[in-house]
């Protein structure tokens, strides 16, 4: 089984919102859209449930277009960020209601619905109306209401967004227990890249319309395809450092007085596009921070210094910039400190300043495949 997104345009007036999107995932995958508020992800769910209709291109589902069907033929179920419970009626008559409508037998849809509230853990809970539910139950509940038509998509729009702190945390294991237990394949919307990072298969990083890559978590975090990426995965955000030529002894940044990045030139540089139009990526946890002074690393000025909890968050000045360091949170460093950076090449990032694009070949790819310089 397969589903293909197949250059999906959605125009609003004149507002392009989805701009030639193209994805194709499989059976049981857990695939998740993440971008900013905005980006065009609950519009690309609407269209896959055929709550919207596209301006151009197909939704195919193995070989059979589903593009042009109505929301009820396409036997796919959707979670809204709004539960949306029938305060009326209890929990099992909420789970129940969808298949009733239906005319499906009273013994299957009790069967049905006991199914699901056991996989919900919520079997208890099964005569009690939405108003004496916590926020966890109730979305347990919206999700049972699905999960009893066993569609064979399952499309989540925001589902944990109106929980607290801790509780989102909670359903977000739980939500992955409940899609290993009955591996639907789940398309699953939310604009927090922590929840996209822990919870997905692949991940569909979307930007201004555009799916601006489409990996698993490792990959993006690892190896992001672009600027945009790049600072939207991963906390705190990834360091940029802008003006960076290639340098004897490493990368040189502009600026005043001129720095060499301290960088091996490794294989993955030798063999890159470096320009001169370079941007440097290093994320705060790729930065090693010293009190005392390294041979050949980048020193600095220790401004801001924040708790974290096990680690601390430094705000570094160097030659006219502010970097963003993680270290232990037993590391003595105080503002106004001097300290010293130096960078694990390995985990270095650069991109193209015009074009946007990461330069550097991905992990695991043959280098051959790249432009010479
Ligand atoms: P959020 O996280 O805020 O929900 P999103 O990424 O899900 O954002 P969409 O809801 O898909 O974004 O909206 C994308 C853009 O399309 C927004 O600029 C929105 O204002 C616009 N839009 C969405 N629906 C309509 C509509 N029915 N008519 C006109 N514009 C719309």
């Amino acid at each position: 089984m397969s589903i293909r997104i197949d250059n999906i345009s959605k125009r609003f007036g004149k507002t392009e919102v989805l701009r030639s999107v193209s994805l194709e995932f499989t059976e049981r995958e857990f695939i998740t859209l993440v971008g900013p508020s905005g980006c065009g992800k609950t519009t690309l769910l609407r269209i896959l449930s055929g709550l919207e209709t596209p301006s151009s291109g197909e939704i195919w589902h193995d070989d059979k277009a589903i593009g042009h069907l109505a929301p009820g033929a396409r036997d796919i179920a959707m979670v809204f960020q709004s539960y949306a419970l029938y305060p009326h009626m209890d929990v099992f008559h909420n789970i129940a209601y969808g298949l009733r409508v239906r005319g499906t037998p009273a013994e299957e849809i009790r069967q049905r619905v006991e199914e699901a509230a056991r996989v919900l853990e919520i079997a208890h809970l099964l005569h009690r109306k939405p108003r004496e539910l916590s926020g966890g139950q109730r979305q347990r509940v919206a999700l049972g209401r699905a999960m009893v038509r066993r569609p064979w998509l399952f499309l989540l729009d925001e589902p944990l967004s109106n929980l607290d702190a801790k509780l989102r945390v909670t359903m977000r294991s739980e939500l992955k227990r409940v899609h290993r237990a009955l591996e639907t394949t789940t398309v699953y919307v939310t604009h927090d890249q922590l929840e996209a990072m822990t919870m997905s298969d692949r991940i569909a990083v979307m930007d201004g319309g555009y799916v601006q890559q489409f990996a698993t978590p490792e990959e993006i975090y690892g190896h992001p395809a672009n600027l945009f990426v790049a600072g939207f995965i991963g906390s705190p955000p990834m360091n940029f450092l802008s003006g960076v030529a290639a340098a004897e002894g490493g990368l040189r940044i502009a600026g005043s007085p001129a720095t060499v990045l301290p960088v091996a030139r490794m294989d993955r540089f030798a063999e890159a596009p470096l320009g001169p139009k370079l941007v440097a990526g290093i994320r705060p946890q790729d930065i090693a921070l010293s009190l005392a002074p390294v041979e050949g690393a980048l020193e600095g000025e220790a401004q801001m210094v924040q708790l974290l909890g096990p680690e601390k968050l430094v705000e570094v000045s160097a030659g006219g910039r502010t970097l963003s360091v993680i270290v232990d949170a037993d590391v003595a460093v105080k503002p106004g400190q001097r300290s010293w950076m130096t960078f694990d090449p390995s985990r270095l990032h650069l991109f193209d300043a015009d074009t946007q694009a990461n330069v550097l070949p991905a992990p695991g790819l043959q280098h051959e495949s790249l432009p010479r310089r």
